[in-house]
């Protein structure tokens, strides 16, 4: 459907304005950009305030689909031209085509959308060799008006005729080898006299038709060349990656515009300019232009261009009115605009604006400062900016001055830029971290035992895997950068090196890290750090005074809890306790406590966790004093806490290897006095003491110790494997088959609720349950926790309230919403499951496998593990909510899937009647823009 021509848009459109085809800028709607494009619209609404744009016309983008359609331009439309190019020669007392005082044109594209460089313009239509002669004439510089010409038919025949540049470009080079000129200014009259005569022939030669001089025919042919340059194939390769659908823009306008010179002497000169600093914000007119130049002189980059506070010396009154227009354009837009200006012997003429581009810092300051200004009210301010663009500020930058090439390119999984040595595995990182060191850990994937890793580690770098790998959902959590999947870089973990292509890399080798944009660097690329500026804090504050949704964040650490508190979480929505457990010195007790045999050596090893579990949720609590802390017990499946099979395997080779190894050597001795009783006599004090080395260690059954404890782990590791881990012995299926982990679980966040009480903390503990399908499973719990906190309660002496929630990530659940609701304060979606259980999908199979495809083929829009699926997902987080909520009116709901950090899905949230929104730490500020929006109702730029 992008790009497309023809179809009902057409119609609809073409009925509407069948009669009228074009505008006058002095006539166009300013507002009506789909019919007038961007820049038509803009120039008309110039036109109409008063501002100095040349006079011209505009031809609608009706007139463009109408003739993609029909393969001709519409009857009629070159009449209609011809009545406004009459109007244009009035004002100007120029006539087009004429040999005393020609009038030149250019025919510039611009459709609804703002589409850089990918259509087509054509400047200086009309000359043919008679209104040259006058040109030449009226400006008394024959360089000039060969230059024009000569560039002229360049563009045209590219454009409209479709002329390669290459035989341009060599009848060039050619001319100033014979001229001996090294640049294109070096060319005189004659030369480029010579020039446009041979172009001349290059066009013909290439047509087989002469080069039209009828300045009407000109016209004509670049209209319908603009036309069709919309369905270019930049133009919609562009609309297809920017997701310009048919209703933002459909079709390009053609806008003729007199020709202005800024290179008629040293009294024109040519510039663009910005209202404001567009890196910075601040307020002040940024730009540049040059004196007796053309716009294309400054985008060549012969000439150095002098920044625009320097006109005030060379030509201070024209200084004068460029400021006054520059206000003037603000004050109008009510917006920081982007403009073009040129300056033909003293005259200041303006040639287009735009709403300016800006960085995120810039955004975010001229949002703040224009409201205060009274130029925009706290509603635009908070709307003109992309919530997801705050990203940008939130994270550690690459040098934006930097310009190097990567070494590899993955997918940028996690943003920000890091920079460190390598290392391959979390033991090494964990070492190398302790003392000091910055480091990038690489691996093929990643898995939950590496996550002392990921703690060490200032960015992860894999080589499998995709957006919501578990690399990337992990390092997204902690804030941390992260480039997954980049494929080309082959990891060898047992020889401790990386390969990319013919390069190698070595342990302890820096790399940089953008996780940004997925590149990876050789070497340390400088970084920009964060800025939270006090703009951003004031955008954001206006932001939870606009909003209704909350935004909490998801975080397992006090570390991390406390960063998204100054990021403005408003509360925890989500603590993975099963992170907690990962840390080095508790994975050794969480195995044991999975590989004890009876249930008193189970809670004797649960007993050992409970006041490492109790102080995490301490430290998280004391972060997240007087906010709600949504704690979720044991989720994943038990094995995930235990090596794999094949790494069990590979270990148990290795020692029975070591062992023979040491039975071989034992023999060196004996064999050596046979093959050469000389050394042997040499070294016999030595081999005695290896030989006795080697007894004592055989002698104490060490590696077989060992290996049988190995076997058994790899007998509980094959008895825990499942066919299907996700849908198998997890969450609360856990909780129930082993009661003490869940209450050991339940027991150490309220002893850690009282004791931070009794310090005087407001602590308002969520036990959340997960996986859950049925109210029987939730009941269950339940009564754990009402046990288990009456007697906390008596042992205490403190009063501790919580609440008592379930996670919805179970379609079963959705639909049994309403009993659930019974016995649940709250619930709290668990969109990564949910979703993956409504699609039956698995998410890394979908993402590495066939989503790429359903995008292709249109099946699917969106990844729908990370912009909520409304119509699927959606609907059943709607079904469960209105459930809830008539069961239990004042039943409280969230989101804690990744969804929950997405502009989209925080707007269907908002939609949905949700309490509040979790995501991650980093992400606040970008959900706490997003609610903003979502509640101002507006679709927002997102
Ligand atoms: C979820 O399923 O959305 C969720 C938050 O749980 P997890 O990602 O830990 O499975
Ligand atoms: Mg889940």
């Amino acid at each position: 459907m992008l790009g497309d021509g023809g179809g009902k848009h057409v119609r609809k459109e073409q009925t509407v304005a069948a009669t009228k085809w074009v505008f006058a800028f002095s006539e166009g709607d300013g507002k009506n950009k789909m019919l007038l494009g961007g820049k038509g619209a803009n120039l008309c609404e110039m036109t109409r305030i008063g501002l100095p744009v040349p006079p011209g016309f505009t031809v609608t983008t009706a007139a463009c689909l109408a003739y993609l359609r029909d393969q001709r331009l519409p009857e009629g439309l070159m009449d209609e031209v011809r009545e406004h190019l009459a109007r244009v020669e009035r004002a100007t007392g120029k006539r087009f085509g004429d040999a005393g005082n020609p009038l030149l044109v250019s025919v510039r594209s611009g459709s609804a959308m703002s589409m850089p460089g990918m259509m087509d313009t054509i400047l200086n239509l009309g000359l043919n060799p008679a209104s040259l002669s006058g040109l030449i004439a009226a400006t008394g510089n024959a360089r000039f008006g060969w230059d024009a010409y000569r560039r002229m038919i360049q563009l045209f025949g590219k454009v409209a005729l479709g002329v390669p540049d290459e035989p341009f470009d060599r009848a060039m080079a050619e001319l100033k080898r014979a001229a001996g000129a090294q640049h294109d200014v070096e060319l005189g009259a004659e030369h480029l006299q010579r020039l446009a005569a041979r172009f001349l022939d290059v066009v013909r030669e290439h047509t087989g038709q002469p080069f039209p001089d009828d300045p009407y025919q000109q016209l004509e042919i670049a209209i319908a060349a603009v036309f069709r340059s919309w369905n270019g194939k930049r133009a919609v390769d562009y609309r297809r990656q920017f997701r310009i659908t048919p209703e933002m823009a459909h079709g390009t306008a053609a806008n003729i515009c007199t020709m202005v010179f800024g290179n008629l002497g040293n009294d024109s000169g040519t510039g663009v300019g910005f209202t404001r600093n567009p890196g910075t914000g601040e307020r002040q007119v940024y730009g540049e232009y040059l004196t007796n130049a053309q716009g294309e002189d400054v985008v060549a980059g012969i000439r150095t261009p002098k920044p625009i506070a320097a006109m005030a010396q060379e030509m201070p009154a024209l200084h004068a009115q460029l400021m006054q227009l520059a206000a003037t354009l603000e004050a109008h837009y009510r917006e920081v605009q982007d403009f073009e200006f040129t300056i033909e012997r003293a005259k200041l003429w303006v040639l287009q604006t735009r709403n300016g581009k800006m960085n995120a810092l810039a955004m975010v300051r001229t949002s703040v400062e224009m409201e205060r200004e009274g130029l925009i009210d706290r509603r635009q301010a908070l709307l003109r900016v992309a919530p997801s663009t705050l990203e940008q500020l939130l994270v550690p930058r690459l040098d934006p001055a930097f310009k190097g090439r990567p070494l590899a390119t993955g997918l940028p999984a996690s943003p920000g830029a890091a920079c460190g040595a390598i290392v391959f595995d979390a033991d090494s990182a964990e070492l190398r971290g302790r003392a000091g060191e910055r480091l990038i850990l690489v691996r093929e994937e990643t898995k939950p035992e590496d996550i002392h890793g990921f703690f060490a580690a200032q960015g992860i770098l894999t080589s499998r895997g995709g957006k919501t790998s578990h690399a990337a959902v992990v390092a997204r959590g902690m804030g941390k950068p992260c480039v997954s999947g980049a494929e080309s870089i082959v990891v060898d973990v047992h020889n401790k090196v990386a390969t990319v292509g013919p390069a190698t890399l070595k342990e302890g080798q820096v790399v940089t890290i953008d996780g940004s944009t997925g590149a990876v660097y050789f070497g340390e690329v400088p970084t920009v750090e964060v800025e939270f500026s006090h703009e951003m804090a004031t955008l954001l504050a206006w932001a939870d005074e606009a909003a209704r949704l909350k935004v909490r964040a998801n975080a397992d650490a006090p570390r991390d809890a406390q960063r998204a508190r100054e990021f403005g979480a408003q509360g925890i929505g989500l603590c993975r306790t099963e992170r907690m457990f990962n840390q080095i010195d508790r994975l050794p007790i969480m195995q044991e406590m999975i590989l004890a045999d009876t249930r008193e050596a189970r809670l004797a090893a649960l007993e050992k966790l409970r006041p490492m579990q109790k102080e995490d949720f301490k430290g998280i609590f004391k972060a997240m004093d007087g906010l709600p802390v949504t704690i979720r017990l044991l989720d994943p499946p038990m094995h995930e806490f235990l090596p794999t099979v094949a790494q069990l395997e590979l270990e148990i080779a290795h020692l029975h290897h070591f062992r023979e190894a040491v039975d071989v050597l034992q023999e060196i001795p004996q064999t050596l006095r046979i093959l050469s009783p000389r050394l042997h006599h040499q070294y016999e004090g030595s081999l005695a003491k290896l030989l006795a080395v080697l007894t004592e260690f055989k002698d104490s059954h060490l590696e077989d110790q060992l290996v049988a404890r190995k076997k058994e782990v790899l007998k509980k590791v094959k008895a825990l494997s499942e066919v299907n881990p996700m849908l198998g012995h997890r969450g609360v299926r856990l909780g129930v088959t082993y009661p003490e982990i869940y209450e050991m679980q339940i027991r150490a966040i309220l002893e850690a609720a009282a004791e931070c009480w009794h310090q005087g903390l407001d602590v308002q503990p969520e036990i959340m349950v997960p996986q859950l399908a049925t109210v029987e499973e939730l009941k269950r719990v339940h009564e754990y926790v009402t046990r288990i906190h009456a007697e906390v309660e008596h042992s205490s002496g403190v009063r501790v309230p919580y609440r008592f929630g379930s996670m919805i990530e179970v379609v079963r659940a959705c639909v049994r919403a309403a009993r659930l609701a019974q016995t649940a304060d709250f619930f709290s979606f668990g969109t990564n499951d949910l979703t993956q259980a409504t699609f039956s999908f698995s998410r890394e199979d979908a993402e590495n496998k066939f989503l790429p495809a359903y995008y292709d083929a249109g099946i699917l829009k969106d990844n729908p593990f990370e912009v909520l699926d409304e119509k699927g997902v959606g609907e059943l987080m709607k079904l469960a909510i209105d459930a809830g909520r008539r069961q239990r009116p004042d039943l409280k709901v969230g989101i804690c899937g990744e969804h929950g950090g997405d502009p989209t899905s925080i707007r269907f949230c908002h939609r949905a009647g949700l309490d509040y929104v979790s995501c991650s730490g980093p992400r606040v500020p970008v959900a706490r823009l997003a609610a903003a929006h979502a509640a101002l109702g507006e679709a927002g730029p997102g």
